[in-house]
């Protein structure tokens, strides 16, 4: 363990709020919020469910734009359908991470699956924004699409804590999926009496958002829909209290762009000329669109 004068402590406490997204599906979104609006290098956090669908109910995001960021969308219950005007298709189910880099744009939707659609069931999961930097927000397009089975997982030596590495690294594991500029993503579940230790560059802004149980994170309780704000230091401590519940959490962070934000509903860019540009491009059919059997 390092000296406790080089972990992180929290600086602060957001609680999430309620929104509606998309169709009108509810989310759970602790950024933006009022009060924090710049979470720097991330742009926005959405927990979607969870949820208890019935036939018929379950409601997604129909075909729209984005351009300037990414979307990294990771599902934990249930399963997402998506297909993008550059001719991707596919589905997300449970512990399946989508890391799509939209730079300079694409048309896509994002729907929960035909079949629970249908039948109804659970649904839940996440989506994260990453900002792009400057040099990088006009890029052609990428896809990571990374399976649950090759999401590189890790155990602490007692047993009690376990890691899904979607970037960056935790317990000596690291990420498959590359990111433009270094950010660390790990889902944490912490059963009652883990202690451990994320490690995280002192160059990061570092968050931790719990969604369920009640963590300690730097010593300091955290509740279930709360985002913590961590302080300097190389690492965090993360703890599930003895006797109490299960606790999952996802540890966030990545090294500040510190560049302006210009942000329009599906568009961030550095200016607002640049903005303009796009809901112009987009309008006039040069973001794609996509094409339906
Ligand atoms: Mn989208």
């Amino acid at each position: 363990m390092s000296e406790p004068t080089e972990l992180r402590k929290v600086e602060s406490v957001v609680k999430a709020h309620r929104q509606r997204e998309g169709a009108g599906f509810i989310v759970r979104r602790p950024f933006q919020t009022a009060g924090f609006d710049h979470a720097d290098p991330f742009l926005l956090l959405d927990e979607m469910g969870p949820v208890e669908y019935g036939p018929g109910e379950a409601l997604g995001a129909p075909d729209h734009p984005h351009r300037g960021f990414e979307t990294v969308t990771y599902v934990l219950d249930g399963e997402f359908e998506h297909e993008d005007s550059v001719g991707n298709r596919g589905k997300l189910g449970p512990g399946d991470v989508q890391w799509m880099t939209a730079g300079a744009g694409v048309v896509h939707s994002e729907m929960p699956s035909k079949k629970l659609r249908q039948a109804g069931g659970r649904f839940h999961g996440f989506q994260l924004w990453v900002n792009l930097p400057a040099r990088d927000k006009m890029i052609t397009p990428r896809y990571q699409e990374i399976p649950s089975s090759r999401i590189p997982s890790a155990e602490s030596a007692d047993g009690l804590a376990r890691a899904r590495v979607i970037a960056g690294e935790a317990l000596g594991k690291r990420a498959v999926i590359e990111t433009r500029t270094p950010i660390q993503y790990v889902h944490w579940t912490l059963q009652p009496g883990a202690d451990v230790e994320q490690s995280i560059d002192p160059e990061h802004e570092g968050y931790v958002y719990v969604f369920s149980g009640t963590a300690e994170v730097g010593g300091r309780r955290v509740e279930e829909g709360e985002l913590a704000r961590l302080g300097k230091g190389s690492g965090v401590r993360l703890a599930a209290p003895k006797g109490g519940e299960v606790v999952e959490l996802l540890a966030l962070s990545g090294v500040p762009l510190r560049e302006p934000v210009a942000w329009a509903g599906p568009f961030v860019m550095n200016t607002r000329e640049e903005v303009m540009q796009a809901m112009k491009d987009y309008q006039s059919g040069r973001l794609g669109e996509i094409v339906r059997a």
